[in-house]
């Protein structure tokens, strides 16, 4: 027998329409259970973890769990308070630009296109006018993260990332496969001396497993030799494992000691479990949700990560995130400088999470680790009261913040909520 702990909305995978859904709980896992009237009923894995633990740590993120929407009626008066509509609700931490959508790898599985879609690339200055309208929006403050896409198959790319520092933001990450950054140190001392200060690169394990089921081929000596390239110019490097059950959901602790042998210069590790949208496999999609990435950290560090040393994201929704912050000590053991508690909810909690991410992930000679992640939603398990607080959006060419999830948001086809590229 399941036990219902909330109602809220999301959308049919099929066709994408608005639909209550409810969290539920059964067997020590919570459970998103919803129905659409075309395409009937389904449950998606949200949880791995207790109903109790999931409310604590929803607790622990400031959001008071007895106000959770206790029917239909009531998600759709809370909801009312601010339209949804795909736009974002709150100021952003962070904000993607999308550079462009072509790629230099052909993978089975990709979360920002599917083939044949047209080729859709800015030209610089409309690049430096949506920064503009970024900057107006959240402040030089804000976070830039340039996304593609590859971002480093444009030969201007120096260019954009000198225009986000003309206008004054002092944190520009690059999201990248690192493929063209493992080929050079000058390259990458380019993107350094251009304003890029920060790599965010997908390294998904150090042993082929990783790679092969994902890719066709193993990846590991150029993502070290990336690593090694972004050391050598002074770039902080984050490494970003997407993590799949059954392919390299058993190198997480492996990822966690690679990532300290490459300290300053690797300053934090961030995992996402894995989310279905854009291109993947028809059928069995296999989920792993926070608490189960958690407890494999513990159990793979041997127990010098442990569960009670990471917390959920104060200022995002508690579901999207968890974050650890560590610092290697003399002995080379991580120690961690976070304690469990109670964080309130604040309207202008973005200012705080900028700032310490600046402290954790620019270029620096602490040595500090974060380990943390995001759980991306798609149309399985996409939870309306979750968006409403997402504080990593996309900055759009029609002047318009969107949430991350819902702008990549496809159904089983590959077809977009918000079609159209950025
Ligand atoms: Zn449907």
């Amino acid at each position: 027998m399941s036990k219902l702990l909330s109602y809220t909305l999301s959308v049919c995978p099929y066709c994408l329409k608005e639909i209550p859904a409810k969290m539920t709980a059964e067997q020590g896992a919570v459970y998103m259970e919803k129905s659409c009237p075309e395409h009937g009923s389904m449950k998606t894995l949200i949880w791995e973890d207790s109903p109790e633990n999931y409310l604590k740590w929803l607790e622990d993120g400031g959001i008071r769990t007895e106000d959770l929407p206790r029917s239909e009626e009531e998600v759709y008066e809370q909801m009312r308070e601010g339209e949804f509509a795909g736009c974002a609700q709150v100021q952003p931490c962070s904000a993607a630009l999308m550079t462009t959508n072509r790629c230099n790898m052909n993978c089975p599985v990709c979360f920002t296109r599917k083939k044949g879609d047209p080729c859709y690339e800015p030209t610089v200055d409309t690049c430096r006018a949506q920064l503009a309208f970024y900057r107006a929006h959240a402040g030089a403050g804000g976070l830039v993260e340039l996304c593609g896409g590859e971002p480093t198959v444009r030969e201007d790319l120096p260019e954009i990332a000198e225009a986000a520092r003309a206008l004054g933001f002092s944190y520009v990450q690059l999201n990248t496969n690192g493929l063209r950054l493992s080929e050079s140190t000058e390259y990458c001392q380019v993107l350094k001396d251009s304003g890029v200060t920060t790599v965010y690169l997908g390294f998904d394990g150090v042993r082929e497993g990783a790679y092969t089921t994902k890719y066709g081929r193993n990846l590991f000596d150029e993502k070290r030799r990336a690593v090694e390239n972004c050391a050598k110019a002074g770039l902080a490097v984050v490494l970003v494992p997407c993590v799949i059950p059954g392919s390299n959901d058993d190198q997480l602790g492996e990822i966690i000691r690679f990532a300290k042998g490459y300290m300053p210069a690797v300053r934090g590790v961030y995992f996402q479990p894995v989310s279905y949208f854009g291109i993947y496999p028809e059928g069995e999609n296999p989920r792993i949700t926070i608490p189960e990435v958690i407890r494999r950290l513990e159990a793979q560090t041997e127990g010098e990560v442990k569960n009670q040393d990471f917390l959920p994201g104060a200022y995002e929704h508690a579901a999207c995130t968890f974050q650890g912050i560590f610092l290697c000590d003399e002995t080379g053991k991580l120690r961690s400088l976070n304690r469990r508690m109670r964080r309130e909810k604040r309207t202008d909690g973005y200012r705080s999470i900028r700032k310490s991410t600046k402290l954790l992930w620019l270029p620096g000679n602490q040595r500090m680790l974060s380990i943390g992640g995001m759980a991306f939603q798609d149309a399985w398990n996409l939870d309306l009261l979750r968006i409403r607080r997402c504080s990593v959006q996309i900055i759009g060419r029609d002047r318009q913040m969107r949430p991350l999830c819902t702008k990549y948001l496809s159904d089983i086809y590959g077809n977009k909520l918000c079609p159209g590229i950025a």
